[in-house]
């Protein structure tokens, strides 16, 4: 099993002629100098590679091209591509670092992707507060352009602040068509019907990177990883006190080796559980920690890899507070569209809130665990599948902190009651 040892700086290249020393732009060149030659083998190298895609759901990116280029024969094209540059989770350091260490990088992932699907329009979709980001790259994209480095692609820039739902991928491409940002109804996929109604495969900013690393060097990519997942992951490592670390990893290197290699001592005194994947991820107890960063081992434990954030939770922490605030944060961010997910995050925030101010009653458990079923089983998008981890894993891994809160008690001392979830008190219930 990897040791996660490979902590990596992301080298900056702001500048073309700075981006050029590094090989840059040359996987490109080779491959668009093949023609339609070059398309299949960009998409040969991805396939064998087994590149999932590095915005959490994991799917091959081979795949969902091929899926476009199948589109295209039977529904016509060209097709669009959109790179996903938007960090719904504001922790997650990946896009902001990439967008401002190397520009030069993400646009030569778009223009590969692009020459694989036959796409000559592409999109880069990001966060508007992402203002550093935001520089580095249309200033690259401008010299690149200049240079007549992009040949017939045209790469359009879109930053917006939708909150956590930004991120999810038909809200994405409403928000570039101009029209309400909502989830939609699939099938049909994006990558059958998108922008202009023509294939669109959308991929995230660090597969895209990914691409240009496995076009370049196959073997050197193939190195790490897990035979599943192979390749490597940034992830965004958080101390108790905040602090924040970018680290590539690679896949299958244990939770607790990533800690270590961000320089984060746990134990018992220090640390009550360590949350895996965002906002939407799950709480791992320092027992479950020689879990495997990859996306089936993580899925098992109840968490995700999500947007590969990983935060230390205090020894003060109550879970059952904790699980509170999550499923409060994301009932703030469901857009609304499903009554499950509106309605049932609501219900168990304020479940949870009931619970914590010591009002709670034994059946709020089953009530509780009906909910973590029944949200992510109506809900339309990936948000409310995943919504329910938190309370999912507070349950399973510390279902004494529920316990003795029905007793009156807060397992930690920390909880201060917020609210009561009914009119009634304990008392005459
Ligand atoms: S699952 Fe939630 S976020 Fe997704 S479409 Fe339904 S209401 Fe909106």
């Amino acid at each position: 099993m990897p040791d996660g040892t490979s902590r990596a700086l992301i080298p900056t290249a702001t500048t073309l002629a700075d981006y050029q020393k590094q090989r840059g732009f040359q996987a490109y060149q080779r491959a668009s100098g093949q023609g339609a030659q070059g398309a299949a083998s960009i998409l040969e190298a991805v396939r064998q590679a087994k590149l999932r895609g590095r915005g959490g759901a994991g799917m091959p990116t081979a795949t969902k091209w091929q899926v476009v280029r199948d589109a295209v024969a039977t529904r016509g094209g060209p097709p669009y591509l959109v790179c996903n540059a938007y960090d719904a989770d504001l922790k997650s350091l990946v896009a902001a670092t990439l967008l401002a260490n190397q520009p030069f990088l993400v646009l030569e992932g778009i223009m590969l992707a692009a020459q694989a699907i036959g796409a000559r329009e592409a999109y880069l979709y990001m966060h508007s507060t992402n203002r550093t980001g935001y520089a580095a790259v249309t200033a690259a994209l401008n010299e690149a352009r200049n240079g007549r480095l992009l040949g017939d692609l045209t790469i359009t820039v879109v930053g917006v602040d939708l909150g956590f739902m930004g991120g999810e991928e038909t809200t994405m491409l409403e928000a570039i068509k101009g029209r309400r940002p909502m989830a939609q109804q699939r099938p049909p996929y994006p990558a059958q019907v998108g922008l202009g109604e023509l294939p669109t495969a959308i991929a995230n900013l660090e597969t895209l990177v990914q691409v240009v690393n496995i076009v370049r060097d196959p073997a050197a990519f193939a190195k790490n990883g897990t035979p599943a997942s192979p390749g490597t992951k940034y992830v965004s490592v958080y101390d108790v006190a905040g602090n924040g670390t970018l680290l590539e990893v690679p896949f299958g290197t244990t939770v607790a080796a990533i800690l270590k290699n961000a320089g984060i001592t746990v134990g018992t005194d220090t640390t009550r559980g360590v949350v895996v994947g965002g906002p939407e991820g799950g709480v791992l107890p320092l027992t479950q920690l020689t879990t495997a960063f990859d996306y089936e081992p993580l899925a098992q434990s109840g968490t995700i890899v999500g947007s590969g954030t990983i935060e230390v939770l205090g020894p003060q922490t109550c879970m059952v507070d904790w699980a509170r605030e999550r499923t409060k944060y994301l009932t703030e961010q469901s857009c609304g569209k499903c009554i499950p997910c509106r309605t049932g995050t609501k219900r168990i925030a304020g479940t949870l809130a009931g619970i914590m101010s010591d009002v709670g009653v034994s059946s709020d458990l089953d009530l509780l665990n009906e909910f973590a079923d029944y949200v992510p089983d109506g809900s339309l998008c990936g948000f409310g599948w995943h919504a329910t981890h938190p309370l999912r894993t507070a349950l399973r891994y510390y279902p004494d902190d529920f316990k003795l809160h029905l007793q009156g008690k807060c397992p930690t001392g920390a909880c201060v009651p917020v609210r009561s979830h009914r009119f009634v008190t304990k008392g005459v219930l």
